[in-house]
């Protein structure tokens, strides 16, 4: 698979922001900040509690799309969240390689923000399948993933979880084929 292009490696922004906290308020204005090579230099992340929610609700959408397990599902939830996006595609260079971006440079970030990750989302689904996207199976996470391995065999948000996971499988059957003995009377 070919994660490349700017439609591809959005897809990446879309998974962060399904799985960032949500807890602080203005967690919004410091995930822009945090990922502000996505959007045009000097755009303003103040953003106001409006459109703070509707950032989650962009979150809560793009959950939505990789917990779905059947492509009705996905499609209903693809296109609610498309539906907030407004796509004015142009072509940019700005880091020295010809491609093209989905928000008009000049919408607010909110706009860009929304229109990136419902534009990268779907093009992902649409060219490499919905079953691409997960949710990590490790005991007390709940984060989503895409899986770009070539066999798609992905089952954890990161390393960290798929380790964290495998010690505790390894201990569990520690357990069962060697229980401890009894209390000698
Ligand atoms: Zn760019
Ligand atoms: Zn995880």
């Amino acid at each position: 698979m070919d994660y490349d292009t700017y439609g591809s490696s959005a897809i990446e922004l879309a998974i962060e922001l399904a799985n960032v906290e949500r807890t602080e308020p203005e967690w919004a204005r410091a995930f822009l900040s945090a990922h502000d090579e996505w959007f045009t230099p000097g755009t303003s992340f103040e953003l106001s509690p409006g459109e703070t929610h509707r950032a989650a609700t962009t979150a809560e959408l793009v959950r939505a799309v990789a917990l779905a397990e059947a492509q009705d599902d996905v499609l209903a939830r693809l296109n609610e969240l498309l539906a907030l996006a407004r796509p004015r595609p142009y072509a940019t260079d700005h880091d020295g390689e010809l491609h093209l971006h989905f928000a008009r440079p000049d919408a607010p970030a909110l706009e860009q923000l929304t229109t990136t990750v419902a534009m990268g989302l779907s093009q992902v689904v649409v060219q490499h399948g919905w079953q691409r996207l997960g949710v990590c199976s490790a005991e007390g996470c709940d984060d989503v993933y895409v899986d770009t391995s070539r066999n798609a065999s992905r089952r954890y948000c990161s390393n960290t979880c798929a380790s964290r996971s495998t010690v505790a499988a390894y201990r569990a059957r520690r357990k069962e084929e060697d229980p401890v003995p009894p209390n000698p009377r």
